[in-house]
């Protein structure tokens, strides 16, 4: 098969093509595994963190890729839930090991033995991969291919991460940060919690005009003070200062939930400013976002599509899988990109 494969860490800035265009052995579905003919694979901000070292793969070369659609090919030896030809979607969480505390409460993306599609196993920059049957996920017929696979990510994560903030009717929602998962966090919460105030960070004026036109109430800048203080603030960023900033715009007891795999270190002296009378007293709290539960992708799955939520993308051939990375990193285009493969 075709695969897009990363052969070792780089830095984007020397390296525009860090895959590779490889053929592969088809994969082999095992024990309760599927076989899966990929036809469409969201491209995502985690994957620059996987090339650039910040979560490396755990072996290469390695088929990156986590928001994969495609059909059951095959299945492996005593696989029972799907049928031949069933669509399919497959998430960040590839497995986990099913016993532990974590995975018996269906916390199982803070499983010891969590293992990260197309990073710990291979995903869906190719034209096959397997997965375990219990990891893999039914699409609404409302949603095509490349509809589906950005939700798989950005929507899932964005509602673990509202699900932390906690959010109540009536209380005021911060976002800080405006790429894919936090436009799909505005939509959530405009359709389940329509009296909740949004009111948005962002850098660039498009994001903050984008938000606006998702009625978000107010959009200002990371440093802007916002016209009300706010319960809880959802941060989406690869940065720091928009951290700092956020607790001091949260109410006494307010919440600052992190959406980010990792952080960067270019702004890390802005910690410095941080001032425990003015950003944590008053019984604030932070909380980070660790991956994504099967039921969160599930669940978000079936509110998009009764919503709707139809992801706006751009589709790019498998080839180009460089030259969508590369985008995503100069923050090129509004919207999704998606690997369009069979
Ligand atoms: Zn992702
Ligand atoms: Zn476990």
């Amino acid at each position: 098969m075709k695969a897009m494969v990363l052969n070792e860490i780089c830095d984007l800035k020397e390296n525009r093509t860090p895959l590779q265009l490889t053929t592969l052995p088809n994969p082999i579905p095992k024990e309760k595994e599927i076989l899966i003919k990929i036809s469409a694979c969201g491209v995502c901000h985690t994957e620059l963190d996987e090339i650039e070292g910040r979560t490396p793969p755990s072996r290469f070369p390695m088929v990156l890729g986590h928001q994969v659609v495609g059909r059951v090919q095959e299945k492996g030896p005593h696989a029972g839930q799907y049928k031949t030809g069933d669509r399919v979607g497959i998430a960040w969480i590839y497995s986990a090991c099913g016993h532990c505390d974590f995975c018996r409460q269906g916390e199982e993306n803070l499983c010891e033995e969590f293992r990260a599609t197309g990073r710990d196993a291979n995903g869906g920059y190719a034209e096959y991969m397997t997965v375990p049957e219990d990891f893999a996920y039914e699409i609404p017929d409302v949603f095509s291919d490349s509809q589906a696979a950005p939700l798989l990510c950005a929507g899932a994560i964005g509602y673990r991460s509202l699900r932390l903030a906690d959010i109540k009717d009536g209380q005021n929602l911060g976002l800080t940060g405006f790429g894919a998962s936090a436009h799909l966090v505005l939509k959530m919460v405009n359709y389940q919690h329509s009296d909740v105030k949004v009111f948005v960070f962002a850098r660039s004026e498009k994001e903050r005009d984008f938000a606006k036109e998702l009625d978000a109430v107010w959009a200002g800048k990371t440093e802007d003070k916002s016209p009300e203080k706010l319960d809880a603030i959802i941060d989406t960023t690869p940065a720091w200062k928009p951290v700092v900033e956020a607790l001091n715009h949260l109410r006494p007891g307010g919440r600052l939930v992190i959406n980010a795999i990792r952080k960067e270190d270019r702004d890390k002296d802005y910690l410095l400013k941080l001032n425990y009378h003015e950003h944590l007293w008053m019984e604030k709290e932070i909380k980070s976002v660790a991956n994504v539960a099967r039921k969160d992708v599930s669940e978000f799955i079936k509110l998009a599509a009764e919503i709707p939520i139809i992801p706006e993308f751009e589709e790019y051939p498998l080839e180009s899988a460089n030259e969508a990375l590369l985008e995503l990193k100069e923050r090129k285009i509004r919207g999704a990109k998606v690997l369009k493969i069979a």
